[in-house]
């Protein structure tokens, strides 16, 4: 699947950059995301003036190892997608579940299929403590 969920586990302590960095080092890592997507979103491709920073991360579930991959400049919608729980309270899974059909050219029954799986994949991961690793991070700089 092109666009999939990313549901990070609720056990981990530092699972959203930004609140965590200084402010100005989330701000230049930000732009400098933005710049590399050239007004388009990073994993849909739809040209949008909008874009909004994303960290994707990578498990090691042998080693509880949560890693910070990538971060990448993409549309709302794509967001809203990949932060399915969040979506939900606010009331918007129909518009997700119509944009994650869109750009997976997917059926619904595929849609809940995966989702079904991200959300077991996560009660798994839920389980246990993650350390950090943010080595990556200067790449993003
Ligand atoms: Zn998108």
């Amino acid at each position: 699947m092109k666009l999939n969920f990313e549901l990070v586990p609720d056990s981990c302590w530092y699972s959203n950059l930004r609140s965590e960095l200084p402010q100005e080092v989330w701000d230049k890592i930000r732009k400098k995301a933005y710049a590399r997507a050239g007004g388009k979103c990073m994993i849909c491709g739809a040209p949008t003036s909008r874009l909004e920073a994303h960290e994707q991360w990578e498990y090691d579930d042998k080693n509880g190892v949560q890693r910070l991959k990538n971060v990448v400049a993409i549309c709302r919608p794509c967001h809203e997608v990949i932060h399915i729980g969040r979506t939900q309270l606010m009331g918007r899974e129909r518009e997700a579940s119509e944009h994650f059909m869109k750009v997976n050219g997917c059926t619904y029954a595929e849609y809940r299929k995966a989702l079904g799986e991200a959300n077991e994949k996560h009660r798994e991961r839920s389980r246990r403590e993650w350390q950090l690793d943010v080595s990556e991070l200067p790449k993003f700089m």
